[in-house]
């Protein structure tokens, strides 16, 4: 089955990246419709339900990183983005330790022996960040091999899968601030006030959790622009451009132009004739990380004050726990909460397929190690897969990703934009500043649609 009159631009995925293509793109007066697979928009930025609670896709938060996109996000979800304050905390040896490290804190829950080493560190650390190889040793230079070794690289593998020494510097996004020999002294002599500066824990959320700016974004560009339960099955093209799309195996689909936010491995085996061989074994070198999330709803009315709380050590297999009402409360009952614990893993690991029963057991079992949760508090319990959660910044594979982004950007009306469809560790903030702009080039083209390789 053939369907016709296909608007000008076609997005596939209606994640953050295509929602925003679509919103834009109204804006700019292109018509358009999104093509999603799920029953619902957001990709892995949504908001769930579980009985009386609502949690994340994984704990997200808005950056307040671009005036504009922050405007309009604003503009979007009106009083409902509230700005919260909520810092994250490391748990470290029954301890808690504030993230970012900020020194006066170490100072003051740290071990004597540990700090003289640390110090010692600090003095001696070479401060060439810029120019590190891979990520162990960006750690080792910007903190020192102590604090390195004690609180970044083993949460670093254990979130990536794959040995420090093997990343990218790249995976620490923008969110490691190296201590500096003057701010660590600073802050470790000048008191708790000069800690402010590091710490994380301002931003925007909003009152009925993130899914909420993906909803608000649905709306603003009109539902029945977007067509969820639409799997893109496959690409049919003659070389140079994309000629139409199979959605759902079945019905063909004529396109003119296409932003793809689909992860761009995805888009080599989607591709009628298949790409060259040499760019296939491209696809199939470089790797994405998936998560499971554990979803716990726990009859007392908050375990912490914190945004997140992250777990470093190798003998936990989660990374990060969150609690969903510290960003708003309207996301749990006011004597309820509920946590969700993140587990990252490679498809063909044990935790990806292990049943929903141990993982609960798991979860759980954290929940009272750490002293968080007594006896049977657990009210409810959920779990869920998010796909596609990183993508696996080895070393080299940023190379691989441009090359097959290189034989993409072939095609002269295809463009990519996401985090899985560039191959890169951005936020939604990004990804609708990026949204933005491609669309507005793709309005001023004579044409209407500028090729990929303008874009
Ligand atoms: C645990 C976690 C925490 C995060 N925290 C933050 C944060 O605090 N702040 C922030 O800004 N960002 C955060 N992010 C990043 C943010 O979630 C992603 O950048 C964002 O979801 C990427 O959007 P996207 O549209 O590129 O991809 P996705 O969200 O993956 O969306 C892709 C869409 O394509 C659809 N799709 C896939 N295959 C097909 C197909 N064959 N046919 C049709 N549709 C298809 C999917 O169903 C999905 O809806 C976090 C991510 C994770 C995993």
């Amino acid at each position: 089955m053939s369907t016709d009159a296909s608007p000008s631009l076609t997005v596939l995925g209606a994640g953050p990246a295509g929602l925003a293509t679509g919103f834009y793109a109204r804006r700019n007066g292109l018509p358009v419709r999104l093509l999603e697979a799920n029953d619902s928009v957001g990709g892995n930025a949504r908001t769930l339900r579980l009985g009386p609670f609502r949690y994340d896709t994984g704990a997200h938060r808005f950056h307040d990183k671009n005036d504009a996109v922050t405007a309009d996000v604003k503009a979007l979800l009106g009083d409902d983005l509230r700005r919260i304050d909520a810092p994250s905390q490391i748990c470290w040896r029954g301890r808690r330790i504030d993230f970012p490290l900020a020194p006066y804190d170490l100072l003051r829950k740290l071990p004597l022996s540990l700090l003289a080493r640390i110090s010692w560190d600090q003095l001696s650390i070479p401060r060439v960040s810029n120019d590190a190889d891979h990520f162990r040793e960006m750690a080792h230079q910007s903190y020192g091999e102590t604090l390195a070794e004690q609180f970044l690289l083993n949460y670093t593998e254990k979130l990536w899968g794959a040995d420090a020494a093997q990343l990218s510097p790249r995976v620490a996004g923008d969110r490691l601030e190296g201590l500096d020999l003057k701010t660590f002294v600073l802050e470790a002599f000048g008191g708790a006030k000069t800690k402010a500066r590091h710490l994380d824990g301002s931003f925007y959320y909003p009152k009925h959790g993130y899914g909420q700016i993906a909803e608000a974004t649905a709306d603003a560009l009109g539902r029945d622009r977007i067509r969820t339960g639409a799997r893109i099955t496959s690409i049919a093209h003659d070389g140079s451009r994309l000629q139409r799309v199979t959605v759902n195996e079945r019905e063909t689909m004529d396109v003119e132009t296409v932003v793809s936010t689909l992860p761009l491995t995805l888009v080599l085996r989607l591709l009628d004739p298949a790409p060259p061989a040499s760019i296939q074994n491209l696809g199939a070198s470089i790797r994405f990380r998936h998560l499971r999330l554990a979803v716990l709803g726990i009859d007392r009315p908050q375990l912490t004050p914190n945004a997140s709380l992250y777990f470093p050590s190798e003998h936990i297999p989660f990374t990060r726990l969150y609690e969903p009402k510290n960003r708003s409360p309207n996301l749990a009952p006011a004597d309820q909460t509920v946590v969700v614990l993140e587990l990252p893993c490679h498809r063909d690991d044990d935790a990806w397929n292990q049943s929903a029963d141990a993982l609960r057991e798991a979860a759980h079992a954290l929940l009272v190690a750490q002293n968080l949760i007594e006896g049977d508090e657990v009210v409810a319990f959920d779990h869920h897969a998010v796909p596609f959660a990183y993508p696996i910044l080895e070393v080299g594979a940023e190379d691989k990703a441009e090359q097959i982004g290189a034989y993409l950007d072939g095609f002269e009306n295809l463009h990519r934009l996401g985090r899985s469809a560039d191959f890169t560790y951005t936020h939604v903030h990004n990804l609708y500043a990026r949204a933005k702009a491609l669309t507005t080039r793709l309005a001023e083209a004579p044409s209407g649609v500028p090729s990929a390789r303008q874009t």
